[in-house]
Order: structure tokens, then sequence, then C-alpha cells
């Protein structure tokens, strides 16, 4: 990736060492100290240029490339998240606003995310449609020069803590059922919301029901064409999946694992040592695939079927991964405060893989996409 980026790794690694507890497990835990961090060091990277570094200046990014874009993903996701989760609206939020927005959207939403202000979440799974999102029932009707939306999402990430939604409501019925699908930019504190947390093991504040009651919203509102938003999705999705860098979590805690747990790595079974190795191997494999991704997205050439197949290497990486290091946490019983906080990481490491294969789209049907594109060509 050439020498700015190493420098800019280094950097990255010294903020977090310098601005975030070492005992930080994300920002969605029972602790609101765990948000306020994350809101902090938000800011901390937005002052210094770092939050949407490779966005256009006019924007508020720094023009940089997507690789040292890509370097600031990595080493945030490998430290457990750290920009909370504003790391949405760095990766697709804004740059789908830049891309299909009007002047006075983009005046209003950019500068406030590259600022490290606001949090969005995503608006589009329902109770009945999650794999098959094109039957969602969510519907926006036309009241005079706006519209009138009711219907429910659920699994929407972030919602209690959001200011912002990116909503995919139906606006009219189309020949195919993709047809007629409309993209909302909604504030959350509009009357004719609310939201209520579902308890998960990922955290208390991680996945929410979202109910739409009669929520009034205007034409300036619409993001895009009306009719139009599937297009948007595809392209939101494809940058979606590739926006979090899993291998980099995972490899960071593999090769943590011999010096924490010292004398006792000896002790581990071979077996257990060689799946170790096996899934370092996986984490590489993981990030070349990644890359692949991000050189295609940067010549405007990435596919669908692209995005599916790094997700799902990255996927399975992260549970088998996961498991990995769960059985040897368990064989070589830690203890120390260092060991402590590796396991405490391992299992936060744990319970977020066990979702990996389902949010963001089932691995099944990243399987499906991934297969058809195969067939195709
Ligand atoms: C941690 C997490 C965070 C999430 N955050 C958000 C969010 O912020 N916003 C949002 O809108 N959504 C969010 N989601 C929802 C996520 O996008 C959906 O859960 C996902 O798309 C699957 O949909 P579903 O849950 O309705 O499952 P279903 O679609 O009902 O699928 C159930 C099972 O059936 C399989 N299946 C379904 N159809 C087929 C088929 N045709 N062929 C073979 N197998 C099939 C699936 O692979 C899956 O295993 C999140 C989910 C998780 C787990």
């Amino acid at each position: 990736m050439g020498e700015a980026a190493t420098a800019l790794r280094g950097d990255l690694r010294r903020l977090v060492a310098e601005n975030v507890p070492a005992d930080f497990l994300g920002a969605f835990t029972d602790d609101p100290a765990d948000l306020e961090t994350a809101q902090g060091f938000c800011r901390v990277l937005a002052e210094r240029g770092l939050l949407c570094l490779a966005w256009p200046e006019e924007y508020g990014g720094a023009g940089a490339s997507v690789w040292e874009q890509t370097v600031v993903r990595e080493e945030m996701w490998a430290h457990h998240e750290p920009r909370g989760a504003q790391y949405m609206g760095v990766n697709w939020v804004g740059p789908t606003i830049m891309r299909h927005g009007t002047a006075e959207q983009r005046s209003r939403h950019l500068p406030p995310i590259a600022r490290g202000e606001v949090i969005w979440c995503q608006g589009f799974s329902e109770p009945d449609a999650g794999s098959d999102l094109a039957s969602l029932r969510t519907a926006a009707r036309r009241d005079g020069d706006g519209w009138r939306i009711s219907g429910q999402k659920i699994w929407t990430s972030y919602a209690t803590m959001a200011q912002w939604c990116f909503l995919l409501a139906r606006t009219s019925k189309g020949e195919r059922r993709q047809q007629g699908l409309t993209i909302f930019l909604v504030p959350m504190d509009a009357p004719g919301i609310e939201v209520r947390p579902i308890a998960s093991m990922m955290g208390p504040h991680h996945l929410n029901e979202v109910f739409f009651s009669d929520l009034r919203v205007t034409g300036a509102d619409v993001l895009g064409e009306v009719d139009r938003g599937w297009e948007v999705v595809q392209e939101v999705l494809s940058f979606e999946r590739v926006g979090i860098a899993r291998y980099a979590r995972c490899e960071r805690l593999l090769q943590a694992a011999p010096s924490v747990l010292g004398d006792r790595w000896d002790d581990l079974p071979d077996e257990l040592r060689g799946r170790w190795a096996r899934m370092l191997t996986h984490c590489r494999r993981a990030r070349l695939l990644a890359y692949e991704v991000v050189a295609k997205q940067d010549k405007g050439t990435v596919r669908p079927a692209d995005a599916a197949a790094y997700r799902i290497a990255v996927t399975k990486l992260d549970q088998d991964s996961a498991d990995v290091l769960m059985e040897i946490v368990a064989l070589a019983g830690p203890d120390g405060a260092q060991a402590r906080r590796f396991r405490l990481q391992v299992e936060d490491h744990w319970r977020y893989s066990r979702a990996s294969t389902v949010a963001s789209g089932s691995i099944e049907m990243q399987q499906i996409l991934l297969s058809r594109s195969l067939l195709a060509s």
C-alpha cells in the first residue's frame, strides 16, 4: 500500500492508544461511557481530516485514495470500531448522497457526517422482507407536495442513537417488485416514528424495531428518483458489504494469541495450533478479496457478485476464527490483566461473529448471487 499508508496506520494506532480505553469493546455495551468514547473519537478523527479521508475536499474529506480509507477501515475494525455507528455514514450513506443527492441534500447532510456529528441508521429489512427485500410493505403515499409513510422495519441497527434514517419504502406497484421503491432521508425525531430495542447478545443498543405511523415527509426528503430506489440500494449494499474489514480484527486477535498465552502456547494441541495457522492464511485470503473489490469500486466496475465473494470469505473467517480463538482461551485458561482483556475481546468477537452470516444479507443469499453470476459468465 506504500509508505503513506504505513505512516497513516501508525498515526491511527497512536490515536486509538491515546483516546480509546484499552478495555473498549465497542460503542454498544451497557456502559454509556462507551458511546461517549466513540462520539469523542469521531471528533478526534474529523479534526485531523481522518474520518472521511477519501471523500472529496469539497465535502469535508481529504481527497485521499481508497487505499488510505481502507487502512482506516482496517485499523478501526481491528480495535473494536471506536467510530461506533458512524462508520456507516462514512462508508455508504455519505457516498450515496454525494452520487444521488440534490445540491441541498449534499450541503445539508455531508458536512455533519464529515465532522463526526451524526449517526444514521438503515431502514430496509421488515418482518417479512429480509432476503426478499423487494417484498417490503412499508408504504409512502402522496400527500400534497409530500408523502405520508406507514409501516414497520426490523433489525435496524443503531436506531435508538441515530438522528437520521436511510429508509426504503414502496411508492407504487411496478410490473416487477423491484420497481416502485423509493429512498427517503428521514429525521428520527419526527413525530410518527417509534423505536423499540430488541435485546440481543450483541449489546442492548444494537438491534431495534422501528414503527412509522403516518410519518409526514416532504419531496425534498426523497433521495434520487421516485420509484427508482432499488438501483441505489444495490449500490449501497455493495459498499456496505465491503465496508467492514472483519478480517483485520480476526488477524489482530489471532496474532496476539501466542504472546498473550506465553509459555502455555506450547501446551496447546498441535491440531488446534494447526487450525490457528490455517485461520491466519484465511485472513490473508479474505484481505485480498477485499482489496480486489476496493480496486473495482475505485474504477467503478464492481459487481454485486464481487462483494458477495468477499462477504462469503470474510463472514466464514469471522466465525471459524472465533471458534478457534474460543478453544484457545478455554484450554489455556488465561489469567492476569492482559489475558483477561484478551478473553473478553475473544468472547465479544465470538458473539458478533454469530450474526455476521446474516447481517447485510445472509451467506446463503450471497452464495446464490455468486453462483448466478458464475453460471451466467
Ligand atoms: C446484526 C444484524 C444487523 C442488522 N442490521 C440491519 C440494519 O441496520 N438495517 C436493516 O435494514 N437490516 C438489518 N439487518 C437485517 C438483515 O439484513 C436480514 O436479517 C437479512 O437480510 C436476512 O433477512 P431475514 O432476517 O428476514 O431472514 P430470511 O430472509 O427470512 O432468511 C432466513 C433464512 O432463510 C434463508 N433463505 C431465505 N431465502 C432463501 C432462498 N431463496 N434460498 C436459500 N435460502 C434462503 C436465509 O439465507 C436465512 O438463512 C441486520 C441483521 C443482523 C443479524
